[in-house]
């Protein structure tokens, strides 16, 4: 009988169950790179005290789409680098094993040490996306974990949730202890430090006097020591620290790491063992962005830019390729061509793995930032994909609401550039449901798209030219100029995205040649829901899960019926309801959700640019221009940190 004993392996319980289950790889661990450290790996003080810090990290969705995150391999790798800590992963397990766990009753395990998640000090759970909560609450389940974190005792960890979502963490508000807002690689390690201390001082005062420490010490949010009041029609008066819980912050900082150099994680990259959405070693060459795109959450709470250097991204590139054998190497971030040094860093790279087969890609290149010098280094070894750009709107006027400052004739230029160098092949990105938007400014993307192809054969001479317009409904986010808009519904998204389709097909010339994919609007009701949600949508989520709802980010397992009719149940009696969250624009004095978590924007300049969008006025990047006064560097005492460094790529060390 294996031992249930906290840090056992439960591997001999689980293997039964994989034979009997899809896709069993994802299950195993083992990967080139991972890491099962001693449970006791920080040993005992003289008073025989615990000293080690024990993390479960989870990516709240499968393997598949888990394991290429870079934000949870930083923290696996920079925790792991600490004698006194540990650090395992753990994904979200398709239906067909959570079944299975339950009726042998095996908990959720980690793939690294099959160890129970619920046995570990801390679970630090990362949401790219709000549609991962649902499968947060599977995962605090199969581990034994009390869902309410009102109802959890000194013995179970303390769930620690960070990533983007986390900067409206109200809707699951419940469910967390400890919210994490912005860049973890510090924080973690803070957190870890505190638990420690607690740990070894014999657990005083027990999990309220750590959650206190943690509220006190600012670097993590507790939403527990925070009550929200509520307005008779439902609006919130405010969020405010609890009686008792003194010297607790009102609002909670963000972190940012002002020093990347600092941080070059991942140094050792996880190589899957199953197929991933992303088989390549990426790079992240720097964070944040300023273009000031209104839409873009993460434009505007990752500011402000933090340039890596070309020596240590070339620094980064060999020693991670030498560490995994990967074959493509994706240069990160929210607009790669904008490095100042991205030149320089394509062609030192392609220089440097000629003939060694060794892609280069840029996962995100902004039209007007692209250029054909950069694409060909990039395919310089023969491997040419297709082109991505995000126009995001589709007619000017669109545009400059948007602060997307690439103009149509940008556009043209770039595509008959990469057609003439060879390319048959560009996808565009566009959203559907944009403030002020009319039916006009979607249709011009049908015109544009024909444009486009038009173009094509102009400058290649050729009928193979094809053009993908891929849209999807836009969604307002917290900490944006859009925060306060009203989101269009589900119904109205789908009769524009079909004005759209019949339009392109109408189009006899070139509509053949012009591909068609999108999102309807359903989808985007839900995560509009729980972006920009209360406390109050966390019953929903809760009904939600209890009904069946998993995997809401797969259209296979994702049931707009089931959403819809639990928060129906949920808001009955109440002033609130989805549209009240979603398509409802609010006033400027409204408190909002998430107002008390300090992204370093400024409200005021926030609402300005919101105001401006509406004027269609458009801002520049600070890049290259003065500082607008966003709030960001004054407020959290940051600077931008951009090149051009005038360094070079080093050699390749000789092996
Ligand atoms: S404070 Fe100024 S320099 Fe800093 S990110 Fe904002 S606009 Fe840019």
């Amino acid at each position: 009988m294996p031992s249930r004993e906290p840090g056992a392996s439960r591997f001999a319980d689980l293997e039964p169950l994989l034979a009997r289950v899809q896709k069993p790889v994802q299950y195993v661990g083992g990967e080139l790179n991972s890491t099962v450290k001693d449970w006791h790996c920080g040993g005992f003080g003289p008073d025989g005290a615990e000293r080690t810090v024990r993390w479960a990290l989870m990516y709240p969705d499968a393997y598949e789409v888990g394991l290429p995150n870079q934000g949870v391999m930083i923290l696996y790798e920079v925790l792991n680098e600490r004698p006194d800590a540990l650090a395992e992963r753990t994904y979200a397990v398709w239906p067909d094993l959570e079944a299975l766990l339950r009726s042998a009753d095996v908990p959720q395990l980690t793939v690294d040490g099959h160890r129970a998640v619920g046995g570990f000090d801390l679970f630090g759970v990362s949401f790219s996306t709000e549609l991962g909560y649902t499968n947060f609450l599977t995962a605090l389940d199969l581990a034994g974990i009390p869902l309410h974190a009102a109802e959890r005792g000194d013995g179970d960890p303390v769930v620690v949730v960070g990533g983007h979502a986390s900067f409206n963490p109200e809707p699951i508000a419940d469910f967390v202890d400890a919210v994490v807002v912005g860049d973890g690689e510090e924080a973690v390690l803070r957190l870890t430090d505190l638990v420690g201390a607690w740990k070894a001082q014999g657990r005083p005062g027990g999990r309220a006097e750590l959650l206190l420490r943690i509220a006190r010490d600012g670097v993590a949010y507790v939403p527990g020591l925070y009550e929200v009041d509520y307005l008779p029609d439902g609006r919130i008066r405010r969020v405010a620290p609890r009686a008792g819980a003194s010297g607790i912050p009102w609002r909670v900082a963000k972190h940012t790491v002002t020093d990347l150099h600092a941080w070059p994680y991942p140094k050792r990259p996880l190589v899957p063992l199953a197929e991933t959405v992303h088989e390549r070693m990426s790079v992240e060459i720097f964070r944040g962005c300023t273009r000031g795109c209104r839409f873009c959450q993460a434009g505007m709470i990752t500011r402000p830019v933090r340039e890596r250097s070309i020596t240590g991204i070339g620094q980064m590139v060999e020693a991670g390729l030498a560490a995994t054998g990967f074959e493509e190497v994706g240069l990160l971030s929210l607009s790669s061509a904008d490095h100042s040094e991205i030149g320089e860093i394509t062609k030192g790279l392609a220089d440097r793995y000629e003939g060694a087969q060794v892609g280069l890609s840029l996962p995100s290149t902004r039209v007007d930032a692209f250029n054909i010098d950069l694409a060909n280094e990039l395919t310089r070894n023969g491997r040419r994909s297709g082109l991505t750009f995000a126009p995001e709107g589709g007619s000017e006027r669109i545009r400059k609401v948007i602060n997307k400052t690439v103009t149509e004739d940008d556009l043209i230029a770039t595509v008959a550039a990469a057609y003439a160098a060879g390319w048959r092949q560009v996808k565009l990105y566009f959203m559907c449901g944009l403030p002020t938007e009319t039916d006009s400014d979607v249709l011009q993307i049908a015109s544009l798209a024909a444009r486009v192809i038009e173009t094509g054969r102009a400058v290649s001479g050729r009928r193979d030219i094809r053009c993908t317009v891929s849209i999807g409904g836009f969604v307002p986010k917290p900490h944006t100029p859009f925060q306060w808009a009203g989101q269009l519904g589900a119904e109205a998204t789908d009769a524009r995205l079909r004005l759209l389709r019949e339009a392109i097909r109408a189009d006899r010339r070139y509509g053949s040649s012009i591909g068609f994919r999108y999102h309807d609007g359903q989808p985007g009701i839900v995560e509009g829901l729980l972006s920009r949600g209360d406390r109050r949508v966390g019953a929903v989520i809760e009904r939600v899960w209890r009904d069946g709802g998993r995997f809401d980010g797969w259209s296979e397992h994702f049931s707009y019926e089931r959403w819809m009719r639990c928060a129906t149940e949920v808001f009955a009696d109440s002033s609130v309801s989805v549209d009240w969250f979603t398509t409802r624009e609010r006033s400027q004095s409204e408190v909002l959700p998430w107002d008390h978590i300090d992204s370093g924007l400024d409200r005021e300049w926030l609402w300005e640019d919101w105001q401006a969008a509406l004027a269609e006025e458009q801002v520049d990047d600070c890049r290259w221009s003065p500082c607008f006064d966003c709030g960001v560097c004054p407020q959290l005492g940051t600077a931008i940190e951009v090149g051009p460094t005038g360094r070079t790529l080093l050699p390749l060390t000789p092996r």
